[in-house]
């Protein structure tokens, strides 16, 4: 019997990539999974209940508040609760600091950060109602590095921390914990299609082993590597945890 046996996990951009990965993981360890993601869910789904366990794809996009709270209707419907939810979903455009216009701007900041303000007022209230909840943010390591082309996303992903450490304080009570997972670069879809053009030295066939050699653990860094980290934080033994960011990166970013 997994770990989140009876627990329903709400994974943010799990059609693809990092969040396929945790909500797989979160699946193998017994918990039944919501994929919510602009594009289709469906191949998730369909690893998500060869496992045996319950799952529903619901497209959204967690920008936006009217989108946010429909997905929080169809949660409801099919399972009445969210026990762990995964704010994974993001974008990552490189682009130099005076070609970032407002609305790229506006676009990073509302998909990696107004997100996890939606999606966490959607589903806190009904896990302080429960008195237990697990919501795990996704941030990055870049805040912890010396890197061009991120403004936005640095931005954004400051903002998640900050968000996570105050939601930690307010949601503590209700048996509810808040952490961050902040990991190096990692072969995704979203990271290998990026183009060779980017700024800052990134983009190009040599990324991958530019960063691995700034690593202590000197290979690039793959989903598998993330999910047992968000599994732990997901479970019981981490009920005294709230709060964090955990650096899964290689030994990159020290703390
Ligand atoms: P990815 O592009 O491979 O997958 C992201 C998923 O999020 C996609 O399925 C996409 O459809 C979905 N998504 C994007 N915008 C959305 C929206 N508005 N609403 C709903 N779904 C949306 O990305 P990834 O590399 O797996 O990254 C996942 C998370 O990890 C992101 O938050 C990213 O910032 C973070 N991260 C990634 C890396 C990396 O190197 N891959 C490093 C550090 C942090």
């Amino acid at each position: 019997m997994g770990s989140h046996q009876g627990k329903v996990a709400v994974v943010t951009g799990a059609a693809s990539g990092i969040g396929q990965a945790y909500a797989i993981r979160l699946a193998e360890d017994g918990a039944d999974i919501v994929v919510a993601d602009l594009k289709a869910g469906s191949e998730t789904v369909t690893r998500v209940v060869a496992l045996g366990r319950r799952a529903i794809a619901v497209a959204v996009d967690v920008s936006s508040p009217e989108s946010v709270a429909d997905l929080g209707a169809a949660v409801d419907a099919e399972f009445g609760r969210c026990d762990v939810l995964v704010n994974n979903a993001g974008i990552y455009p490189v682009q130099n600091f005076e070609a970032i216009s407002f609305a790229d701007w506006r676009k990073v900041l509302s998909v990696n950060l107004d997100a996890v303000f939606l999606t966490t007022q959607a589903f806190a209230p009904g896990m302080r109602s429960r008195k237990h909840g697990r919501i795990i943010n996704i941030a990055s390591n870049t805040l912890g590095l010396v890197i061009s082309g991120f403004a936005h996303y640095m931005a954004s992903k400051g903002g998640v921390v900050g968000l996570t450490r105050a939601l930690a304080s307010e949601l503590a009570p209700d048996g509810i914990t808040v952490n961050a997972i902040a990991p190096s670069l990692t072969r995704t879809p979203g990271t290998m299609n990026r183009g060779s053009d980017a700024p800052g030295g990134l983009g190009g066939a040599d990324e991958f082993a530019f960063v691995a050699t700034m690593q202590a653990i000197k290979r690039s860094e793959v989903p598998a590597d993330l999910v047992g980290t968000l599994s732990f934080l997901a479970s019981d033994d981490a009920a005294f945890i709230t709060g964090q960011t955990i650096y899964v990166d290689g030994g990159l970013v020290r703390v």
